[in-house]
């Protein structure tokens, strides 16, 4: 496949790819070995505006007429670019996030899938006909918001902008997405397909810039109708108190310190790989990251052991290497893990495995050696904060109700798995359990794009994936006709 051509140092708008207002570009290093990659374009508030300004255009004009059939059609043709580009996107993640190339390939096949998802749903969502008084017709219509916005982190932006952006378009809102300043190639990239693709010039105007500035301008601006975040928790509270000044709904899809519950009853050949795979996938930067494995007393030993011998196989590497694990997004972010890693130890908490970090990686990349921990309390910081690391604790348990407790026992509530042959259990924990999806002897279903996703707590609200995301963007207006 040959390169994408689209310019790394522009924002686009309106259709049209245009230095940033304020002229200004960012630099964007390569995690795996600290080299500049690109500069991006700094977008500002100028930007945003112009962005918003070209998205309600697309509305008012040639994208805002298009029948909810034809909007299914153009995703479906981006789709099919996105699969034809999925070898270059993968390159571009693996350049700019750090991303292993197969994880990264699996990120643009999943961002294809989001998009022919999507498609197929366009024209299948509707209102509908309410029995009511006599002499009336009631019914409702499903309408878009109108101009979106879309904030988007470093670690899955294919993902990310496939489950939220996808959605959006199909429902008919035009989209106005701030990709982060560490990593937006991939999105870059994906605006070019889809100006291939056909979309019309403005349903889609992609603005890169630093949170406080472009991200900032784009949650406070009076002419989005409604906001996506995922990201942090600090930066979620602050969008959503912007779309409270204009009271306009938000979904926030925030952090995790998912669970995943290991019964002695278990298939622990089945777990196994899903335990450690779901904890070091993207170097552990993932949201729904398994950051807490919680084992059955009977058990906890051979599970442990048995992880153990996972993590000292761990291959570390540069990204383009295709390795088991590749750098953290960057150096800050590196510190910061490192930093828990040595509240681990100040703590005494036992270091089980780490993997061995190769004599041969480059100097400027930002590795981490992926670390398992075992026992750690449940109220340990280590248990309770998320890291975005490679790095998971397991924690002993006795019976369902404790398991239970430590499972709810923090801030979030995302995802969780549980792992039981028991049916009655699994019933219980599935109701039990106070997060967004549950996953009964599997963890994550694959990617399960279909599956509603979002969290309760302090993981955020809304739901994205899935049919449910059509519904959170776009909204129900009622009709009653008084005919007599
Ligand atoms: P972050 O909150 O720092 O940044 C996310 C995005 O918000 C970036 O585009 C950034 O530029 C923008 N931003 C920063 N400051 C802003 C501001 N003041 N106003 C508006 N926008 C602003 O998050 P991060 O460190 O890039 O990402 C990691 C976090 O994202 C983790 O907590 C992780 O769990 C979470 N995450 C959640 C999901 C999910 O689906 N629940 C998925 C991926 C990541």
């Amino acid at each position: 496949m040959a390169a994408i051509p689209f310019p790394t140092n522009q924002v686009l708008i309106g259709g049209s790819w245009r230095d940033a207002a304020g002229g200004e570009t960012l630099p964007l290093i390569n995690p795996s070995d600290g080299a500049l990659l690109a500069q991006i374009a700094r977008g500002t508030a100028a930007d945003i505006d112009a962005a918003v300004a070209a998205a309600q255009a697309a509305l008012d004009g040639e994208w805002g007429r298009l029948t909810a059939a034809e909007r299914g059609r153009l995703l479906a043709r981006l789709s099919a670019r996105v699969i034809d580009a999925a070898d270059e996107l993968a390159r571009l993640e693996a350049l700019d996030v750090g991303k292993p190339v197969k994880q990264g390939k699996a990120d643009a096949l999943a961002l294809a899938r989001y998009l022919e998802f999507y498609a197929g749903a366009a024209d299948k969502v509707h209102g509908a006909t309410i029995p009511f008084a006599d002499g009336y017709t009631a019914l409702t219509l499903r309408e878009p918001h109108g101009v979106t916005g879309h904030i988007v982190p470093w670690n899955y932006p294919m993902q990310i902008i496939g489950r939220s952006v996808g959605a959006a378009l199909a429902m008919g809102n035009a989209c106005v997405l701030k990709p982060a300043e560490e990593a937006c190639l991939t999105a870059l990239a994906f605006g070019r397909l889809a100006q291939d693709a056909g979309l019309p010039p403005g349903a889609l105007n992609i603005v890169p810039g630093l949170g406080e500035e472009a991200g900032a301008a784009l949650s406070a601006h009076p002419g989005v109708a409604h906001l996506s975040f995922t990201g942090s928790v600090a930066v979620g509270r602050l969008v959503q108190a912007a779309a409270a000044r204009n009271t306009i709904p938000v979904t926030l899809e925030l952090g995790g310190k998912s669970p995943q519950l290991v019964f002695a009853d278990a298939d622990l050949d089945a777990a196994l790989p899903f335990l450690v795979n779901a904890g070091i996938q993207n170097a552990g930067q993932t949201c729904s990251a398994a950051s807490r494995i919680l084992v059955e007393r009977g058990v906890f030993d051979e599970v442990v052991a048995r992880m153990a011998e996972r993590y000292r196989g761990l291959r570390i590497g540069p990204a383009l290497d295709d390795p088991d694990v590749g750098p953290l997004i960057s150096a800050r972010q590196r510190e910061l893990v490192l930093g828990y890693l040595g509240v681990a130890r100040d703590s005494g908490l036992g270091l089980v495995a780490q993997a061995t970090l190769p004599a041969t990686l480059p100097a400027g990349g930002c590795y981490v050696a992926p670390t398992l921990l075992a026992p750690v309390a449940p109220d340990h910081r280590l248990a309770q904060e998320e890291i975005f690391g490679p790095v998971q604790v397991v924690i002993p348990f006795d019976g369902e109700a404790e398991a239970l407790g430590i499972a709810n026992g923090t801030l979030f509530g995302l995802v969780a798995g549980v792992w039981t042959r028991d049916g009655a259990r699994q019933f219980r924990l599935a109701r039990g359990l106070k997060c967004g999806q549950v996953f009964i002897n599997n963890y994550g279903a694959g990617g399960g794009i279909e599956l509603p996703f979002g969290g309760v707590k302090q993981s955020g609200h809304g739901r994205e994936k899935g049919f449910e995301a059509l519904y959170g963007f776009s909204t129900l207006k009622t009709v009653a006709i008084r005919h007599g």
